[in-house]
């Protein structure tokens, strides 16, 4: 399964910026033939749209899976109380039907329609697999995995037939019934079994090396558990001349990878409580985070204060070349591991590419090379170049 970041920024329900505990996945189909995902992405990106926003669409062409929201960001997909708990993933039609009226349509090309909904099915699938691992859903238990029709049929979804009408009307022979069977079988897959063993032998390695690092600085204590692979597109966006950076979803997965989290408030080694990926603010002991999502969304808060850091530095002409995206995001997670007295010295008067060669120097704790702290600026450097 391939996931393309494509948030849709421009779209008034992400800037309305609600966030919702997920309870369960809604599944749609775009009700209308056209099988571009990235058709619909441009269409919806836009500050006039201001009834709909999902959280995924899913090519019908390609069956990749392009991601519009973060996957806890409130949508308006349901147009009921599901877009409470529910995420919300459009499946791309075939552009050779033709809506009659409501839900009924022709089809002027069987094998090509079935292309598309096969596409677009199994891709639902996989997703709909990774989600429910995500936030410990059962896809089988009564209401988590529904269709948009399912949810107008329990009263918490508008009055539409999506996807159902769209497998009825061309015979396809799917039904929720499966789809809900083949996301549970999904889930046992070798590869699933393969990603969480990955992570926990992720989490022991960089448990090793957090039990070193404490013996360093603590602002230095890295290598703490995570292992999350999800792989965001690269973005070269150019920085307009005065304008504010963000950091990039990359960036924060970057970030997150060496942080590590923990969805229950724990001691610091300097002793502070702190909680999900190294976030202290506000944090008693006793108090827990739902899922490591919630955990991302608050170190996406802390991460804009060091943004911050970067961008004052582009103002104060410290950085004197234009940052893309890929070097904003590698200084402000080196600005939160390090600090913004070291990035200023960093970046001060160097071109990007000494900047790249210099950024591997900041590898130790406690005056020796800690292998977490290398390893983090290595890829701070590969995303900084690439
Ligand atoms: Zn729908």
């Amino acid at each position: 399964m391939e996931i393309v970041q494509s948030i849709m920024k421009n779209n008034p329900c992400y800037k309305a910026g609600k966030r919702i505990t997920v309870k369960g996945l809604m599944l749609h189909s775009v009700g209308c033939p056209q099988p571009s995902a990235e058709t619909f992405i441009r269409n919806w990106d836009k500050p006039e749209q201001e009834r709909a926003c999902v959280h995924a669409f899913i090519d019908g062409n390609t069956g990749k899976v392009y991601q519009t929201l973060p996957w806890d960001h409130r949508a308006w997909h349901a147009g009921g109380s599901a877009n409470n708990t529910h995420i919300g993933v459009e499946m791309c039609e075939p552009s050779c039907i033709k809506y009659t009226g409501g839900a009924t349509f022709t089809c002027t090309d069987q094998t090509a329609a079935m292309e598309v909904i096969k596409r677009t099915y199994d891709a639902a699938v996989e997703l709909f697999a990774f989600l429910c691992q995500e936030y410990h859903l059962d896809p089988l238990a009564d209401g988590v995995v529904i269709s948009h029709k399912e949810g107008h049929d329990r009263g918490i979804a508008s009055g539409h037939g999506d996807p159902n009408h769209l497998w009825n009307g061309v015979q396809s022979g799917y039904t929720m019934e499966g789809f809900r069977k083949d996301v549970k079988a999904a889930m046992g897959s070798e590869q699933t079994v393969q990603q969480t063993a990955q992570v926990i032998a992720g989490q022991a390695r960089e448990a090793a090396e957090k039990a070193q690092a404490i013996a360093g600085q603590a602002k230095e204590a890295v290598g703490k558990a995570q292992a999350e692979t999800v792989q965001n597109q690269g973005s070269r966006t150019m920085a307009a001349v005065g304008s504010d950076m963000h950091i990039s979803d990359r960036g924060v997965e970057l970030v997150a990878k060496y942080e590590g989290c923990r969805l229950e408030a724990y001691k610091c080694p300097a002793g502070v409580w702190t909680i999900g990926y190294g976030h202290t603010a506000g944090v008693k002991e006793g108090d827990t985070l739902a899922s490591e999502v919630a955990a991302k969304s608050l170190l996406k808060e802390d991460l804009a204060k060091y943004a911050g850091y970067v961008n004052a530095c582009v103002k104060k002409g410290v950085i004197s070349f234009a940052l893309n995206q890929n070097q904003f995001d590698a200084l402000t997670s080196f600005c939160y591991n390090c600090g913004n007295g070291n990035l200023e010295k960093l970046v001060n008067g160097r071109d990007a590419a000494t900047v790249a060669d210099k950024l591997l120097l900041y590898n130790k704790g406690g005056g020796k090379v800690l292998p977490g702290l290398a390893r983090r600026r290595e890829e701070e450097r590969e995303l900084f170049l690439a």
